[in-house]
This record gives structure tokens, sequence and C-alpha cells, in this order.
């Protein structure tokens, strides 16, 4: 598996799977999620209805999988990060769960090219510099990455960009 950095707007990645920062009502909200369902039509919000009607949303850590509608891309992931509490609320476990979920997705999907947005680093306030560890360790260790060709790390702002720089770099090194 590649993996590649890229600092822009995951609405517009030419990948087969995009991986959405959504919440568990998985109804479209702020953030990420609003550009999402606002690029890619209501065809994603009518999946995400009919997911919930059968299972009642998504857990925090758990993922699902629907159309990309518009998108430049053929799926979105969608997955609830954790709201950061105190550090304490097993935060550090269910962000990683949303990376190990969102990737098992992916590959029961056949999914070969694949992007991140910096779940739960927005709105739900997660420290930007343990989040990007978490996610690098996370997709690093994964037992089936040889079953994905590439994995986009995008960051929208500048902040987690320089972040994720700096700690590719040194897993490159
Ligand atoms: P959460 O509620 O999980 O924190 P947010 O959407 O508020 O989700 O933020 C998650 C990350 O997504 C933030 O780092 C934010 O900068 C980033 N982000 C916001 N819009 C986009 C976008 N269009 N493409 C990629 N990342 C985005």
């Amino acid at each position: 598996m590649r993996i590649e950095l890229i600092k822009g707007d995951i609405t517009e990645q030419w990948v087969d799977a995009v991986v959405n920062a959504a919440n568990t009502t998985l109804l479209g909200g702020g953030g990420v999620d609003g550009a999402i369902h606002r690029k890619g039509g209501r065809r994603i919000l009518e999946e995400c209805q009919a997911i919930r009607a059968k299972q009642g949303g998504c857990k925090v850590g758990e993922a699902v999988i629907t159309t990309a509608g518009k998108l430049p891309a053929k799926f979105v992931i969608h997955t609830v990060g954790p709201r950061w509490n105190d550090g304490k609320s097993n935060e550090a476990n269910l962000l990683k769960n949303c990376y190990i979920n969102s990737l098992d997705l992916a590959v029961e999907n056949n999914v070969d090219t694949i992007a991140f947005t910096n779940i739960s680093t927005g709105i739900y306030r997660f420290p930007k510099n343990a989040a990007a560890e978490i996610a690098i360790d996370s997709v690093v260790n994964f037992p089936d990455k040889d079953k994905i060709n590439l994995l986009q790390f995008v960051c929208f702002d500048e902040e987690n960009y320089r972040i994720y720089s700096d700690k590719l770099k040194d897993l490159n090194s």
C-alpha cells in the first residue's frame, strides 16, 4: 500500500472510496460531512436513511458504506469518530476503530484506492497531533494493507497538513 499526503478537499478526490467523518445519525452535519452530502447529492442521504431504518444509524468507531452519488469516488465510507472529552473516555481506541473498520469495509468491497479525512479533528476537537499518530499507526499496521493499492490522507487545514508531513517524513526516512 502506497501512502500519499494531499492538501485539499476530499470531495474532489478520484479514488474508489472517500471516508467521511459522519455522526451517529448518518443524516449529515457540518464540516466534511456537510461538504460530502452537498456535493454528492441526495442518493447518499437516501442510502444513509435506508441503513438507519435497518440498523439505527452508526455507532462511534464503526463504519458503513454507501454510494458516492455525484462525487468522483464510487463509495463513501461513513465512520463516526469520538468526540474529544478528556482523553480518558476511550477516545484513542474509538478513533483507531474508525480507521480499522473503514479499511475492513474497503477491503470487503474491493476498494483499491481510498482517501481519509482527518476524523474527529474538527468539530469533535480531538487533538490533531494525537489523532494523526493514531491514524498513521492504524493504517501502517492494518493486517490487510496489501489488498489496498493507494491510501491518501487528505488534509483540509494547514495544521493537519504540517503534522502529517512531519510524521510521514519520519516514517519514510
Ligand atoms: P469531526 O466532527 O469528526 O471532527 P469535521 O468535519 O468537523 O469532523 O472535521 C474533520 C476534519 O475534516 C477536520 O480536520 C477538517 O479540517 C476536515 N475537513 C473539513 N472539510 C473538509 C473537506 N471538504 N475535505 C477534507 N477534509 C475536510
